[in-house]
Order: C-alpha cells, then structure tokens, then sequence
C-alpha cells in the first residue's frame, strides 16, 4: 500500500492535460491500486491520476460506505450525455470548499477497466457528477472554473491562505 501526495489548489501542475494510457499493464494496475489507498485515506469518493501529479488518463471511484464499489476508468469518453442537475461538490485538491455545480444529469461513460476491457456504464445522480468531475481534472479543468471570476479568486486567496498557514 502506497499513499500519494494530492495536489491542491493553486498548484499549476493541476492545469496539465492528461495523456491516454497505452497499454493497461502492471505498472498501471498498480498505480490504480496506490490511486485507491490514496483517495480511500483521504477521504475521497474519487481521485483522477492528475491530482497525485501522474499525467495519464485514469480516474479512481468509489461512492459505497464500505469500499464495495470500486470503479477505474482507463482513458474515459463520455460518449452520451443528458439533461442538468446542480450538485454541491467538494474535491480532495480544494479542501474545505463546497460549490453548487451544474452539470449533465445523465452520462454514457466509455472506458477501460482495471483489466484492460472496454466497457459502457451510464450513470446518473452522484456518480454522474463524480464522473464529470474526474473527467474533467485529467483536462486540467476544476469545479472553479465553474464559478465566477470573483468567487473563484477568493476560494484560491483563502487556499493559499491556509497553505501560508500549514506551513
Ligand atoms: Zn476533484
């Protein structure tokens, strides 16, 4: 088991785009496994490869109370998408912020699971947004750049605030 530094908020290396995964071999199933200890620790319900400073499309979930629904998306597409929902976000690279975001209600995610296999899972509710949050981090993009300009460049003053302050 292995526990990886999460970026946080300003950090400009959350800005990077992800690259896609070649090949699903050993060394990813075991950054997977680390990604899981990390977000599980945390405590998050989700993790992108980009937030631990790894520039490879790979999202880690998991929305269940005890660890029992783990999901890996390999080089995720969205692939259908449908309606609007507003749901309070938080991310481990913000911590302490909650923001109304609005994002499609239902998604068609394509990816490649931990074993290499394509596959398909639609998804709505929490898990839709999860899956558009995390999909977006390995584009460089945060639930801030939602926001407007002014309420995002307070939220990033009270993070290096608190950083001045951990130190
Ligand atoms: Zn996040």
């Amino acid at each position: 088991m292995a526990l990886l530094d999460i970026l946080t908020v300003p950090d400009v290396r959350l800005q990077k785009i992800a690259r896609p995964v070649q090949e699903v071999d050993d060394s990813i199933r075991a950054l997977v496994d680390d990604m899981f200890d990390t977000m599980y620790d945390a405590p998050g319900i989700g993790l992108a490869a980009t937030q631990i400073n790894v520039h490879k499309r790979i999202v880690v979930m998991d929305l269940s109370e005890d660890k029992s629904e783990p999901i890996v998306l390999i080089n995720p597409e969205l692939v259908a998408q449908d309606g609007e929902k507003t749901m309070q976000e938080g991310c481990l690279s913000i911590p302490g912020v909650f923001e109304d975001i609005t994002r499609a209600a239902v998604v068609t995610v394509r990816a490649l699971g931990r074993d290499g296999a394509e596959f398909e899972r639609e998804a709505d509710g929490l898990l839709a947004a999860c899956i558009q949050h995390e999909m977006d981090h390995l584009d460089g993009k945060l639930f801030l750049d939602y926001l407007t300009p002014l309420k995002r460049s307070r939220i990033v003053k009270k993070m290096e605030k608190q950083q001045r302050n951990a130190r």
